[in-house]
């Protein structure tokens, strides 16, 4: 009925169709999100229009339908949103990289700069994603009918190459309906639990009902959307074990808004226990977001590796969802990365300070995480390094301290913080190397992990206080550790003379191999002998490991 118009796609278009085909996204997939967001577009534009009290002609419920049929090899597309009139389909369909949704946004902007707006709702800016249908489909015919009243309904077919046709059609209802006759290679679109995996993996909080095949599919509220105080702790656990895919509950909560330098919800959680104690090597868990619509699942991109143990969601408005994992742009990703990181740290020192026996506990857990992110993020491992935490000379056994601890109560004129690598606690109280400083009353932080020696040499120094190991010769030269108590016992007692030709005797039979100095030293009390400077445990084990 009616005239068939034929048009040629522009020039422009069809250049552009090829690439945005065959090579913008790295998945064929994400057309089922692409063209969800637009649906989920249009219907935020009718409801934007509906409270501005515009008369409409269309009354149906605010929801998205989609059908698939594999005996037809097809994949349908229905909302009820605002439709588009034939100048419409022609501006939007036809032109490649013209977004209406970016005109409607101008014109929202321009209209009302008010609060509670849809401007931060529209996902589509960018003009592209509809053609992604072009990676799947043979043929698509888009069936649409414009809510303004008075509309007639249009269908539009291409079959991605060079034209479309466009023409009045009957019976289309208000809205926009899309039918996608699937090429052969890609039959899985038409399979109804492959669709429901897709739409769940990216589509899941997107902000109306979707049904696939009559049954509703996104279940899940947005949670990191909502104000903070609107969250109750049981819809943190719900969420936490949707996106953790977990059973147990979170131990630790962020959420997250923030307008500057970056727009950006979050809700980041730390499980209970982390799964590197049996030996397996965690995956990133925090799934990247722009406005609810899934852009990267567990992006590697968002954090650096030391905080793979998190899990939740990023959702940030300044990413662009057009956009392929290869292609995502560097810049505001690493921008994100850096705000996101500075948070998550500041976050875990704020738990310390507020629940401090929660995360000492925490920290025996993941402390390994914090460890290696003082090795490895040398951007940030200053302000990692006031997650640490160790037992010292003055803390009882399983007590833990801060470096800050530490540094807040040096003694007056010490110009270090001083550590001892042992195994174990007792091995520490009892070295050798130790008896100066608790003779000094100068604190002595306990290091029992091997990792402990790199994070040291990582680290250099805190708070202005240069990090010593106490087997340092270095230790000699600091006046707070006079010599210890001369033995009022003076019988038998070596003469400095006798003491400095003993040392020149040792230093001979040792041997250059053995040992490259051998001094007199008056700091020891009951040992006779101590060796300084020496290859730590650590590092011997190293260099054997090296030689083969
Ligand atoms: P973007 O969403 O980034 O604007 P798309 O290529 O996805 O780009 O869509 C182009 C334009 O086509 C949209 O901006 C919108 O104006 C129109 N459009 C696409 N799908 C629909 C739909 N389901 N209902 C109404 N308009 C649509
Ligand atoms: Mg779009």
């Amino acid at each position: 009925k009616g005239h068939v118009q034929t048009h040629e796609f522009k020039t422009e278009t069809k250049k552009l169709l090829n690439i945005v085909a065959n090579s913008l996204y790295s998945e064929k997939e994400i057309f089922v999100r692409e063209l969800v967001s637009n649906a989920a577009d249009a219907l935020e534009k009718l409801r934007h229009l509906q409270s501005g009290g515009t008369a409409l002609s269309t009354d149906h419920p605010l929801e998205i339908h989609i059908s698939v049929d594999q005996a037809k090899n097809q994949f349908i597309i229905q909302d009820f949103g605002v439709g588009m009139t034939e100048e419409e389909v022609n501006e939007n369909l036809g032109t490649i990289a013209r977004s209406g949704s970016k005109s409607f946004l101008e014109k929202l902007e321009k209209e009302e700069a008010g609060a509670g707006s849809s401007k931060d709702k529209i996902i589509g800016q960018f003009g592209v994603g509809f053609y992604s249908t072009f990676m799947v489909g043979n043929k698509i015919k888009v069936y649409t009918k414009s809510a303004t009243p008075g509309s007639k309904g249009y269908c539009w077919t291409t079959d991605g190459h060079g034209s479309y046709t466009l023409a009045e059609a009957d019976g289309v209802s208000v809205g926009t309906k899309i039918v996608i006759e699937l090429k052969d290679e890609c039959k899985s679109y038409a399979n109804k639990i492959e669709v429901d995996s897709i739409i769940k993996k990216y589509s899941n909080f997107v902000g109306f009902p979707i049904y696939l095949n009559g049954q509703k599919v996104n279940t899940v509220d947005a949670l990191w959307t909502k104000d903070k105080s609107a969250v109750t702790p049981e819809q943190h656990k719900e969420f936490y074990r949707f996106v953790a895919n977990a059973f147990d509950d979170p131990q630790f909560t962020l959420h997250y808004k923030t307008d500057a330098p970056l727009n950006i919800s979050a809700i980041l959680y730390i499980p209970e226990r982390h799964m590197e104690i049996l030996g397996q090597h965690i995956e990133p868990g925090v799934n990247l977001y722009s406005r609810k619509v899934l852009i990267q699942p567990k992006s590697r991109g968002l954090f650096p590796e030391w905080l793979r143990f998190l899990k939740g969601v990023v959702d940030s408005e300044d990413i662009p969802l057009n956009v392929s994992r290869e292609l995502m742009q560097d810049n505001i990703l690493s921008k994100l990365k850096h705000v996101m990181t500075r948070r998550v740290i500041k976050w875990l020192e704020d738990e310390s300070k507020k629940n401090t026996a929660q995360f000492n506990e925490f920290f025996l857990d993941y402390g390994q995480f914090i460890k290696e992110g003082v090795c490895t993020d040398s951007m940030n491992k200053k302000e990692i390094a006031k997650l640490l935490r160790y037992e010292s000379s003055a803390t009882k056994s399983g007590e833990l301290i801060g470096l800050k601890d530490y540094a807040d109560r040096v003694k007056e004129g010490q110009k270090r913080i001083y550590y001892i690598l042992a195994p174990k606690r007792k091995f520490a109280e009892e070295s050798p190397y130790n008896e100066v400083f608790r003779q000094n009353g100068v604190e002595v932080l306990y290091l029992y992990d091997t990792v402990d020696e790199f994070v040291v040499n990582h680290l250099r120094e805190f708070q202005g206080l240069q990090l010593v190991s106490v087997d340092s010769a270095e230790t000699a030269n600091d006046p707070l550790l006079k010599k210890g108590e001369p033995a009022t016992d003076t019988a038998g007692k070596l003469t400095d003379q006798q003491a400095k030709d003993l040392a020149a005797w040792m230093e001979l039979t040792l041997g250059r191999d053995l040992v490259s100095k051998v001094d007199v030293s008056r700091r020891l009390v009951s040992y006779p002998a101590i060796v300084t400077d020496h290859e730590s445990p650590a590092m011997r084990k190293m260099m054997a490991m090296m030689q083969g």
